[in-house]
């Protein structure tokens, strides 16, 4: 047996507050306790919305509650080649699709009802069946276009590869038990694989780099759960290994919304600042 890998992910485009507490220190107790490899990775993708400062603060804020982790950290903004590569891999198997369509284009055709798990619209599939001359016509253009998964042919191929068994992942509860739990990735339409605006996605650079730093459970927020649908569809496509799954309790704020990042008294260097300690931490998520 090898020994566990667990990470933290955390995008840089704002402070870390107590849900990413949460979040980090659960891995980081996971690795421990297994005598596992710990790892931060810094989801960079939005280049537009991610900063430096906000990197620096996630470091200061991690060792301050007393985690580590190994060097070297991965940045994805430095990896967007080999998400491209295996989106090109993807689509030279036929499972991706230029989509050209624009937000307002999009908005403006929805399918009556027909959402994601996040609530999103689903695509409505406005350029699945483009003729070839006119994508490349598009293409020659110099028009940006997203690269789309082709949910149809993304489930068969994943049927064939399965051989008929189902498409799932084991997620460990918050007791510590271990369920299957049948995958739905259709609920996410043809969904973005590789962004207009940059080359990569959330799912995509995930699913790379979860399988390429050889992480064995991934622990991250509930809000994530319906996401991994479709890693596990796309892991299962690339012939990558599947991790076991643990998704966190949320943190609410005072009113029961969700902690997000703009919540300044929830903001770990606000904390800090205030002079509680990392135990304090703990107790105020529930960990101690
Ligand atoms: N970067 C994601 C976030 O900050 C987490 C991704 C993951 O853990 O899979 O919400």
């Amino acid at each position: 047996m090898t020994s566990p890998v667990l990470r933290f992910a955390p995008s840089p485009n704002g402070p870390l507050h107590l849900g990413h507490a949460l979040s980090a220190l659960t891995g980081f107790d996971m690795a421990q306790r297994a005598g596992g490899r710990f790892l931060v990775r810094i989801e960079d993708i939005d280049v537009t919305r991610c900063r430096e400062e906000y990197v620096t603060g996630i470091f200061e804020d991690l060792s301050w509650l007393g985690i580590t982790w190994e060097q070297p950290v991965l940045f994805q903004s430095q990896q967007f080649a080999t998400y491209v590569e295996a989106a090109q891999w993807l689509e030279g198997q036929g499972l991706l699709y230029p989509c050209f369509a624009s937000r307002t284009e999009i908005d403006a055709a929805p399918v009556p009802g027909a959402v994601d798990p996040d609530g999103a619209p689903l695509y409505p599939g406005l350029h699945k069946a483009l003729p070839k001359s006119e994508i490349e016509a598009r293409m020659e253009n110099g028009e940006r276009f997203a690269l789309r998964i082709d949910m149809d042919r993304a489930l068969a191929k994943a049927r064939d590869r399965l051989g008929g068994a189902p498409l799932t992942f084991t997620e460990l509860d918050e007791a510590g038990n271990a369920v299957v739990v049948e995958a739905r990735p259709e609920r996410w339409g043809d969904a973005v694989i590789l962004r207009k605006d940059v080359p990569a996605s959330y799912h995509l650079a995930v699913v790379v780099d979860d399988a390429r730093q050889g992480i064995t459970y991934v622990t991250r927020g509930q809000d994530l759960y319906a996401a991994t649908d479709l890693h596990r569809l796309l892991q299962v496509l690339m012939g990558l290994p599947e991790p076991v799954y643990h998704h966190h309790r949320l943190l609410a704020d005072a009113e029961g919304r969700k902690l997000s990042k703009s919540a300044g008294d929830t903001a770990l260097s606000a904390l800090r600042t205030a002079r509680k300690s990392a135990a304090d931490i703990r107790a105020m998520v529930g960990l101690a």
